[in-house]
């Protein structure tokens, strides 16, 4: 296998729409990939986010994930050779190029997805190289692969944006298509090696907007120790399309942003147990 070129790693945002870029990849290849970590598949690289993590980040979005959230504003990224295969070498060369300014503008690296950790190996080589370079890593994930991570490597990253997207295990179920005991247990075992955290949540109205269910989280979040702050993420319809254009059947067709206020609303029941939300 071999990094393709005929694509620019560098995409506007992660909205593009990316399908079949890897399908030329046989699976004993994806299959090889997957184990040493020397080749990835990536939907794109963006720069100059101000929404990935602390200061101005490059972000590398991985291709593949196990979840089916209903809400997904990239479904194009749940299949893994949808994405670039790419070389970690070549990822790491690319992400060189920025390592000054990202500097200059207090940011770093942000491996994102899809989820980052189907692509375990290539996640710890990436986020390694970028260290080895003096560049602030963070990693973006839903933990449900957590424990693929060894204890060293998750010591190396500068900061873990974890994904909990609602507290009822039924709900969670419902909204993503597997249980969230595993992400909790990985929130835990941060929590126990005091890694530095933020914790995301996207408000859904109707879906995951119960203020009951939110106290939970933010109780569970709060007798964590290690999270320095939750970002409320308000639901929007960007993605929509790419449902559209995939041929999936979006269910939230109809569900509307949370207005300002229900953002805040949610904001105040993380506040409400000493944290800093956003
Ligand atoms: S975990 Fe993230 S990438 Fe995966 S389905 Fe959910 S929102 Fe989409």
């Amino acid at each position: 296998m071999s990094d393709s070129t005929a694509v620019s790693l560098e995409a506007g945002s992660p909205f593009e729409l990316r399908v079949h870029l890897g399908d030329a990849v046989g699976e004993q290849s994806v299959r090889e990939a997957l184990a040493s970590g020397d080749m990835g598949f990536l939907h794109s690289y963006t720069t100059g986010s101000t929404v990935d993590g602390p200061g101005v980040r490059a972000v590398a979005w991985t291709t593949g994930c196990m979840w089916r959230c209903q809400y997904c504003h990239n479904p194009d990224t749940w299949t893994m050779t949808n994405g670039l295969p790419v070389s970690v070498a070549k990822a790491a060369e690319e992400l060189g190029k920025y390592r000054h300014g990202l500097k200059v503008m207090s940011g770093g690296f942000t491996l994102s997805g899809g989820e980052p950790l189907m692509q375990h190996r290539f996640a710890a080589k990436l986020l390694a190289a970028a260290r080895q370079m003096g560049i602030h890593t963070a990693i973006e994930t839903n933990g449900f692969f957590g424990d693929r991570l060894s204890d060293a490597e998750l010591d190396s990253i500068d900061l873990v944006m974890l994904g909990i997207k609602t507290w009822d295990s039924a709900r969670h179920l419902a909204l993503t298509g597997q249980e969230n005991g595993p992400t909790l247990d990985f929130a835990r075992r941060l929590a126990a090696r005091r890694r530095p955290m933020w914790i995301r949540f996207v408000l859904v109205p109707g879906l995951t907007d119960d203020l009951a269910d939110l106290a939970k989280t933010a109780e569970f979040a709060a007798g964590l120790g290690n999270v320095e702050r939750v970002e409320v993420l308000p639901f929007h319809q960007m993605g929509r399309y790419k449902w559209e254009r995939l041929g999936l059947t979006y269910a939230l067709g109809a569900v509307e942003p949370p207005t300002a206020e229900a953002a805040e609303r949610a904001c105040e029941v993380f506040r409400n147990v000493g944290l800093k939300a956003y």
